[in-house]
Formats: structure tokens, C-alpha cells, sequence
């Protein structure tokens, strides 16, 4: 029996994709071996990292002019990646702080830059107008999606710089402009697959300029010119990650996703907002759409809710300690039908003890 799971991550994969790796885990298209014991140098898994990039590129419509890479250490290694690949210690960079995942980003990239911290917000986003941009900075950083308020960006600041964005909890759940930025990163195992691996799409002109002692591992002209395989790379990660992106393909593709998202999300954000026990606190032209966090008018309810929801297989729904309240995660993986479970288990609750 599969739960809700409304974990923010590693979080629910497509069942459709766990069905298709269990029936292919022993013997993958009848080469009488898992993904897992292949070598990434034979021709079977070298077609399959063919196929999976080229399917994240169709589904997300990335132009010709991007390269596309698969790294380790998960979205948390580029926040010192990006400025050892695209600054000097004396350049200065843009950030925009968000909340926690920002935060840790400009903590790190300060530590190989001048770091701008352009602003800082938490349950809202700046107005992008106001803001004293560098335009000598290398780049723009923000966080497309924090994961932990559930704070989205909607629009993008306009800026003469390239803007990094870091869409580890966002990225594939609706159609997105590519060529409006200049890097997009996102760990797995939100919307892609497992954690560890973690995805960069980098435009050309961006590449070639990192600093001389950068480590092979972080370089990103490296990764380029190795197919991401200087190294052994998480081959089963890969694999489960393209099965996502087929899965993603067979929905319709992103322009359907994202229908499905914003529908799943407004309905449990009206939920949120009629009721009289649960708010948000998020302004509500940047709610996320894919982590929707609630507190309560009588917070001395939230253990109980956490217990009944979870002996109700709706799991996971404890907010970040560093934010509080609850949080459900609502990736692509989400079936509405959880969605729909969520509320009508808020409203019992809400009936019961509000
Ligand atoms: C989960 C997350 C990360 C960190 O990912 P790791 O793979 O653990 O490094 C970074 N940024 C955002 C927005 C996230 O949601």
C-alpha cells in the first residue's frame, strides 16, 4: 500500500517509474543486468544517458545554445560551484535572499566572492524594482522556489547580468522560458529522482571561465567536455531520472504538469484560506506550487494533527524546524487524489477541534 507521502524531499517518485524500475531491476532490456552493475562506458548505458538527456531537453524545451550536465553532491556543491566557475575572489556577485536555501547559498558563494546580498525576505519576495542590482556583478542568484516557506517566484527580476537559479524544488512542474536564464540547477529528489544527482543547465558563453584551482569535480567545462562521466557517475540515478522524464512525456509534458500543479495547489491553498483554524502566511502572489505550508490559530492542535494525518497515510506533513507549522509537498509525483485526501482530512479536522 503506497502512502501520501507529502515529504519535501527525497520525496514521492512517479509510481508508473518505481513499477518500471522494480520489473527492470534484474535484467534491464534483456541484457541479463540491473542499470546498477553496468558499466557507464558500455554502449547499453551510453544510449541510455542519450535518451534521458535528450528527453529532459525536449520536455523543457532547452536551446541548442544550453549544455546540459549531471553532477554529484547534490544542488548544495554549486552553491560553491557557481562562483568558483563563474567569478574571481574579487568579483562581486548578486544575491537575492529568499530564506533558508538562499541563505545557505550566499554563505557559501561569500566565501569565494564579494558577495551583494541584493535582499533579504522570508515569507515574500522583494519588488524587484527597488533593488540596487550590480551591474558589474557576474551574476544574479536566486532561489526559484523556497522549499521551506513555500515562497515562488512567479516573475524575474530584469537585470544586464546572467541570473542563476537554483529550482531544485521546482524545476519540471510547469513550463519555464530557458532562455531567460543563464544557469538553472536543481538537486534530484524533488521532481527528477534520487538525491545525490544533481542537474545543471548552463548556457555556453558561461562556460570555460572557471578559476584555475577549481576542483575537476566542481568544474563545470569539465563535466561538459566528459558527458558528466570524469568520473563514475550515479549511473542508477540517472536511469530513475530518465524514467521521470518519459513519465513526464507520457502526462502530456510540462504544459500539462503544470496545469495539474496549479490546480492541486489552489485547491488546497482555498482550502487553507476559508478556514478559520489554518492560515498562510505567504503573500499570495509568490505561494508556491509546490510546497504549500499552513500553521495553525491554536498551535497546541499541530501534535495531534500530525498523529491522526499520519495514522490517516498522510505522511510526512511536519513543517521545516526552522519554519515551523506543517508543510505538504505536492511534487509532479503528488496524485491529485492526495490532494483531495489532504483536504478532506483538514476539513474533518477543522470540524472536529477547530
Ligand atoms: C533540497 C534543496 C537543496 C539542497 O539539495 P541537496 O541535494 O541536499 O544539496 C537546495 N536548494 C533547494 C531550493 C532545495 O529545495
Amino acid at each position: 500500500m503506497r502512502a501520501f507521502n507529502f515529504s519535501a524531499g527525497p520525496a514521492m517518485l512517479p509510481e508508473a517509474v518505481m513499477n518500471k524500475a522494480h520489473d527492470e531491476f534484474l535484467d534491464w532490456h534483456g541484457t541479463g543486468m540491473s542499470v546498477m552493475e553496468m558499466s557507464h562506458r558500455s554502449k547499453e548505458f551510453m544510449s541510455l544517458a542519450a535518451k534521458m538527456e535528450a528527453d529532459l531537453r525536449d520536455v523543457m524545451a532547452i536551446p541548442d545554445n544550453y549544455k546540459v550536465i549531471f553532477t554529484h553532491g547534490g544542488a548544495s556543491t554549486q552553491f560553491a560551484a557557481i562562483p568558483y566557475n563563474l567569478a574571481a575572489q574579487t568579483d562581486t556577485v548578486d544575491y537575492i535572499n529568499s530564506g533558508v536555501w538562499s541563505t545557505k547559498a550566499v554563505k557559501e558563494a561569500a566565501r569565494y566572492a564579494v558577495m551583494n546580498e541584493v535582499a533579504v525576505t522570508e515569507i515574500d519576495l522583494p519588488d524587484f524594482s527597488t533593488l540596487k542590482f550590480n551591474d558589474q556583478a557576474k551574476y544574479l542568484h536566486i532561489c526559484h522556489n523556497e522549499t521551506i516557506t513555500g515562497v515562488e517566484y512567479q516573475t524575474l527580476p530584469k537585470v544586464n547580468v546572467p541570473i542563476v537559479a537554483d529550482m531544485s524544488s521546482n524545476i519540471l512542474s510547469r513550463p519555464i522560458n530557458v532562455a531567460d536564464y543563464g544557469i538553472i540547477y536543481a538537486g534530484a529528489q524533488k521532481n527528477i529522482g534520487p538525491a545525490g544527482l544533481s542537474i545543471s543547465i548552463i548556457r555556453e558563453d558561461l562556460l570555460g571561465q572557471a578559476r584555475a584551482d577549481t576542483p575537476s569535480l566542481m568544474n563545470w567545462q569539465v563535466y561538459a567536455d566528459n558527458g558528466s562521466m570524469f568520473n563514475t557517475p550515479s549511473t542508477y540515478a540517472w536511469y530513475l531520472a530518465g524514467l521521470v522524464f518519459e513519465w513526464i512525456k507520457e502526462q502530456g509534458g510540462l504544459e500539462a504538469i503544470g496545469k495539474i500543479n496549479q490546480r492541486k495547489a489552489a485547491k488546497l491553498y482555498k482550502c487553507i484560506d476559508n478556514s478559520s483554524l489554518y492560515f498562510n502566511e505567504v503573500e499570495t502572489s509568490v505561494r508556491s506550487w509546490m510546497n504549500v505550508t499552513f500553521k495553525f490559530n491554536k498551535p497546541e492542535l499541530e501534535a495531534q494533527f500530525l498523529k491522526e494525518s499520519n495514522q490517516a497515510g498522510l505522511l510526512n506533513l511536519k513543517g521545516h524546524k526552522a519554519y515551523g507549522g506543517m508543510r505538504a509537498s505536492i511534487y509532479n509525483a503528488m496524485p491529485e487524489a492526495g490532494i483531495d485526501a489532504l483536504i478532506q482530512f483538514m476539513n474533518d479536522f477543522e470540524a472536529k477541534n477547530g
